[in-house]
């Protein structure tokens, strides 16, 4: 994280034991960031957090910490099975976080179980039954393992729920609370709640199941930061390949994600980008995890410049540093817009998100404007945008969206489009 996106705050100067801090200094933490600075102080003394931050604030680092030192206070040590439960709506989230668990945690001995689907069923299971401190998971497989009576939950003293927004739009509440129902009261328990938004669902649930907690918004970077650059087209569905092929000529992004809305859109996409000499590749919900991390690894070691992605791949990845977003197709959603350009202008540094507001997907945009609070600019679709020659994949999609078309299409004609002309300087 970069120095100017740190507060003044020293993790020293908090209530934190000295394995801890020596941890710290070995992953060269020094400084807190704003959300470490506003909920590590409170949850230090048992406060309960509903914390509203995305990825890359550091919100990991905050409810880690602030578990760490609950368990090292807690003088019933010798009872685990577990002690704590971290739970993400994806595996890719509970991977990092266990990621960053070990690294915060290396002066410190705690025993981690790192519990997703799809894959180790046995492995993980002989990990849970193994007594250990901080199971971090997603939630269908604690709930098996649970039922199976592998652990227990009557000796959580930490409950973290991460991308709560997430479990709600992935049809994992009823999970959650059952999890939740089976723990020691929130009194007992320390609690932290983290939201990219804290919806009115989202805080419903956290005062229903935690103790009075204290709301903290850190300002979604995303939504407020000036340094995202976001802008929008109105192209005809037919000028969007030929758009977006000019786009990435003219950026030459460094590292790029395109997200779409169904994986018949990622495929055809991916099947035009090849035909063009655009080195990319798709992450789409049914590309089988370890293929993930591969790409994911290439694209952060730079060996691939763009990545198309649908929401449900793209939940909670970790992918510092991005470039530039490029919604090909606007998100249904408004709250997936937030995700998905939340994805750039990491850490201060700069970002562009650009929007199409295609004919298919146009109706989405009031309602995005209206959840980030501002109108984002729109630029004219000038010929000039458009690629020429653009050539035809061999692999023709079937469905009528993606029907296959000649992209000639440089003098498509942009003069009908409806929003107003505005200077195309970014381009
Ligand atoms: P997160 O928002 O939790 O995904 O964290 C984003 C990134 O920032 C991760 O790579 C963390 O390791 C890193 N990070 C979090 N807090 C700090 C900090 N206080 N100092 C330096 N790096 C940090």
């Amino acid at each position: 994280m970069k120095k100017t996106h740190l507060t003044e705050t020293r993790f020293s100067n908090l209530e934190l034991s000295n394995s801890i801090l020596r941890s710290l200094r070995d992953a060269n933490f020094e400084n807190c960031s704003p959300i470490q600075d506003q909920a590590l102080p409170l949850a230090l003394r048992d406060k309960d957090i509903a914390g509203q931050a995305q990825t890359g604030t550091g919100k990991t680092a905050a409810f880690l910490l602030a578990t760490f030192q609950r368990l090292i206070n807690d003088e019933s040590e010798t009872i685990k099975n577990p002690r704590a439960i971290i739970i993400a709506p994806t595996r890719e989230l509970a991977i990092q976080i266990h990621k960053d668990a070990l690294l915060l945690s290396s002066h410190l001995d705690l025993k981690f179980a790192l519990i997703y689907g799809g894959t180790d069923y046995k492995k993980q299971l002989l990990q849970i039954k193994a007594n250990v401190d901080i199971v971090i998971g997603t939630p269908g497989r604690i709930i098996d393992f649970y039922k199976q009576k592998a652990f227990t939950l009557d000796n959580i003293q930490v409950m973290v729920l991460d991308e709560a927004d997430r479990m709600f739009d992935m049809g994992f509440i009823k999970d959650i609370r059952f999890l939740l129902r089976r723990m020691p009261a929130p009194e007992k328990r320390l609690s932290m709640l983290f939201s990219a938004t804290l919806s009115f669902k989202v805080t419903e649930l956290a005062y229903e199941h935690m103790n009075n907690p204290i709301m903290i918004k850190i300002e979604t970077e995303a939504v407020t930061s000036k340094a995202i650059n976001q802008f929008a087209f109105s192209p005809a569905n037919e000028q969007k390949i030929p758009l977006l092929i000019g786009i990435l000529k003219s950026h030459k992004p460094e590292r790029c994600i395109i997200f779409v809305n169904t994986k018949k859109a990622a495929e055809q996409l991916s099947d035009y980008l090849g035909a063009n000499d655009f080195k990319a590749a798709t992450l789409s919900g049914d590309v089988p995890q370890e293929k993930r991390q591969r790409l994911l690894n290439s694209f952060q070691e730079n060996k691939l410049p763009i990545m198309i992605a649908t929401d449900v791949a793209a939940r909670g990845l970790h992918i510092p540093d991005v470039s530039h977003v490029i919604n090909y197709d606007l998100p249904q959603d408004a709250e997936d817009y937030v995700h998905r350009i939340g994805r750039t202008a990491r850490f201060g540094a700069s970002g562009e998100a650009i929007s199409f507001v295609c004919e298919e997907y146009a109706y989405s945009m009031p309602d995005i404007e209206a959840f980030i609070g501002e109108k984002i600019p729109t630029q004219t679709v000038t010929d000039d945008l458009l690629a020429n020659d653009i050539k035809q994949p061999e692999k023709r999609p079937s469905r009528s969206y993606n029907k296959p078309r000649k992209y000639p299409s440089q003098k498509q004609s942009s003069q009908n489009r409806s929003r107003p002309p505005t200077s195309n300087s970014n381009l």
